[in-house]
């Protein structure tokens, strides 16, 4: 059994309090480690120990230094592939197929992409005139926000995590970082990859706990914390922004959605039925952009249907090291149960069941797990819970559509803005939606393609700000004016 301990200034330590929690597997509910919960004392020390490291070697390191360090961690995870895979894949029971295609690789090639990306960003400088004739000039530079807090989730722990920490550090920042309860370990072995490629003491500091009256609570109250950054749900961000208005503390947000995918009957059907098995199934449903409201034309609503409802009934729930599973359990038994209560929800709403909607039957030692079906209902209506609250498990409600403006009204008409997908063989169609669809990201023909030059984040209640290329850059550095008289 794995002990979880603090990363605080290079050093892997317990709490005073003696306070652990356990570190539990969810495809057999079994428990495979004990996780040290910090308080204020381990939180405090951690932020004192990111804001040290700003004056040491880290804040005097040549750019050039500090990428190659970067590269090195990245490098670092990539040598310990197999072990950071097999840790994930614990946590979360997520299939060793997908974390071995996008959590891991992506999550190592953070560090390389924002190191190369922010050392190549120009700053402006424009030349006034004065009444003396002479002129000033002004030019801006940007120089790191200091000591930022990262809040991360649960659902792609290591990618979602260093595509903070990543950018942070190329800025020159240092961070405390606090991953979710239900999955430390990849952060905490982070903290081993970090000594390895040489990184100063207090530049990269891991505390685990909770949220309200835990680690959560109390680094995001910290006053010494410059900016933080969360990916979670709304609910939480919203407890957060409470918690920094003392401080006017600096936060960016990557909040929770209800996605829609618009699939028009132009569509190419095999990808589109293909796409969005992928973008509701895909980690169990346990996606932020992933797809939990699907809008069909209805003179291809049918045939849509029943291929989506093949594939669902065609996933292979089992084991993270069996090469035939396709999906894992959900990352909890509390989670588990808040899935099965929208599960009964929807028929209480009365939706049709078009295929699972309830908990698989699992044998050996995957019987103690958080499994639930992947589940496809038809029949609600636009205001139903089912319809308008985020799930975040392997489901979807499908609704046919008669044109093309029903289907971005309908598509629209949701509190959240994160992401959407549309299905179209036509270019000037998906232009024309894409333009109409509230969303932070529109996929046209795809879903999930990342290219981290591009910015992200959420419209409305999806999140604050845009990470993501030198939009990264807008949150983790201040940018500075300095007007010299000549
Ligand atoms: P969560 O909000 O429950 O927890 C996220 C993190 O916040 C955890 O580390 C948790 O311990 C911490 N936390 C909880 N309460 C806190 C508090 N009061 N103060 C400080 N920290 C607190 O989210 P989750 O269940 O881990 O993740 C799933 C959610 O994340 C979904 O809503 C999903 O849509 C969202 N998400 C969004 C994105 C995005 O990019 N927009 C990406 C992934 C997940």
């Amino acid at each position: 059994m794995r002990e979880i301990k603090h990363f605080i200034d290079g050093e892997f330590v317990t709490s005073r309090s003696g306070k652990t929690f356990p570190n539990i597997n969810p495809a057999t509910g079994g428990q495979i480690g004990i996780v040290h919960e910090a308080g204020r004392d381990e939180v405090d020390a951690a932020v004192g120990a990111a804001r040290a490291a700003l004056k040491g070697e880290w804040g005097r390191m040549p750019v050039a230094d500090r990428m190659a360090l970067l590269h090195k961690v990245a490098d670092g995870i990539n040598a310990r592939f197999d072990e950071f895979l097999e840790a994930e894949c614990l946590d979360t029971g997520k299939p060793g197929g997908l974390a071995r295609h996008i959590d891991i690789p992506r999550g190592a090639a953070n560090f390389k992409i924002f190191a190369d990306l922010v050392k190549n960003v120009p700053t402006e400088s424009f030349m006034l005139d004065t009444p003396d004739g002479k002129g000033a000039l002004n030019y801006a530079v940007r120089q790191p926000k200091g000591v930022i807090a990262v809040i991360s989730p649960w659902n792609l722990p290591l990618l979602l995590m260093t595509w903070k920490v990543g950018p942070a550090l190329a800025c020159g920042n240092t961070v405390v970082v606090k991953p979710s309860e239900e999955t430390p370990t990849t952060t905490t072995l982070l903290g081993e990859v970090m000594n390895d490629a040489g990184m100063p003491r207090g530049v990269f500091n891991v505390v685990h706990g909770f949220g309200p009256n835990s680690a959560g609570e109390f680094l995001t109250t910290n006053k010494k914390v410059d900016g933080i950054t969360f990916t979670g749900e709304t609910r939480t961000g919203s407890a957060i922004l409470k918690a920094t208005a003392d401080n006017i503390t600096h936060v960016s947000f990557e909040l929770g959605g209800k996605n829609p995918a618009l699939v028009f009957a132009d569509c190419d059907m095999e990808a589109a039925v293909d796409g969005t098995l992928r973008s509701a199934f895909a980690n169990c449903g346990q996606v932020c952009l992933g797809t939990e409201r699907v809008y069909v034309e209805r003179s291809i609503y049918e045939e849509f249907l029943a291929r989506l409802k093949a594939g669902a009934e065609g996933m292979k729930l089992g084991a993270w090291d069996d090469p035939d599973t396709n999906m894992g359990p959900l990352i909890s038994k509390e989670h588990q149960e808040k899935v099965l209560s929208y599960y009964e929800l929807a028929v209480e709403e009365g939706a049709t069941v078009v295929t699972g909607g309830g908990v698989p039957d699992m044998s050996g030692d995957l019987a103690g797990g958080s499994w639930v079906q992947p589940t496809i209902w038809t029949g609600l209506s636009e205001t139903d819970r089912v319809v308008k609250e985020e799930i975040f498990g392997p489901c979807c409600h499908v609704r046919p559509f008669d044109s093309e403006e029903e289907g971005v009204n309908t598509a629209n008409d949701t509190e959240y803005g994160l992401a959407a997908a549309i299905w179209t063989q036509d270019a000037t169609r998906a232009h024309r939606v894409a333009a109409q669809v509230d969303a932070g990201i529109v996929w046209v023909n795809s879903w999930f393609l990342r290219d981290l030059r591009t910015p992200f984040g959420g419209m409305k209640a999806s999140g604050i700000g845009r990470e993501g290329g030198v939009h990264s850059l807008e949150f983790y550095t201040e940018l500075k004016n300095v007007c010299l008289k000549l």
